[in-house]
């Protein structure tokens, strides 16, 4: 994971780039959480794409409106990324996540999935999540969204893998040819990596 760029999507997935939101999530010395503010969430949320310019200036507006509001929920964005981070961090070593942790993911999806409802576009008919005006949280439906995707392939689930960086902590979706990625990202924990096995030969 890197200092430098705030923003580095290395997850190959909505959900792993979302739960990717802590540097150096393993330590404790050094553990950096992206999500100080929830214009943090926000700004974030417009960098994945799962927000528009035009949402997320609604949000902060909003947000601005009814601070308390926007702070519960990224209270709750936090801790359904908590919760997402351990099942699948449980999941990359090929244990299953505890119960606790997916019955909490399980009330999210019942809560959100209410929200799911068929919309007539142009030529076609859609299934998305229904938004209001005044809910502060519409990025988290898309987020949960592309975990439960993740979860229900089994083929694709064999894919998610913790980065071997320490204490990087990082997940990530592996979509190379023979699952043979390593690392968050080659130019940091990879690289580390390699800094130190060449000072280890060299002693
Ligand atoms: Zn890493």
């Amino acid at each position: 994971m890197s200092e430098t760029n705030p923003y580095m999507m290395v997850g190959e997935r909505l959900c792993m780039d979302f739960i990717n939101t802590v540097s150096w999530r393993e330590s404790t010395e050094k553990r950096r959480d992206w999500f100080t503010s929830y214009t943090k969430l926000v700004d974030w949320s417009l960098h994945a794409e799962v927000l528009t310019i035009q949402q997320a200036q609604d949000l902060l507006s909003e947000a601005e409106e009814n601070p308390s509001k926007a702070e519960d929920v990224l209270k709750q964005a936090i801790e359904l990324r908590e919760v997402m981070y351990r099942m699948f961090k449980n999941i990359s070593m090929k244990t299953p996540p505890n119960e606790q942790d997916l019955g909490r993911f399980n009330q999210s999806v019942s809560h959100y999935y209410q929200l799911l409802q068929v919309t007539k576009d142009e030529d076609q008919f859609t299934l998305r999540f229904k938004q209001t005006e005044k809910n502060l949280d519409p990025m988290l439906p898309p987020i949960l969204q592309s975990a439960v995707d993740l979860l229900i392939s089994k083929k694709e689930l064999e894919r998610v893998k913790q980065c071997e960086g320490d204490p990087c902590g990082w997940l990530f979706f592996d979509t190379s040819r023979n699952k043979s990625r390593r690392w968050c990202s080659m130019a940091d924990c990879g690289n580390r990596a390699k800094v130190r096995r060449f000072y280890q030969k060299g002693k």
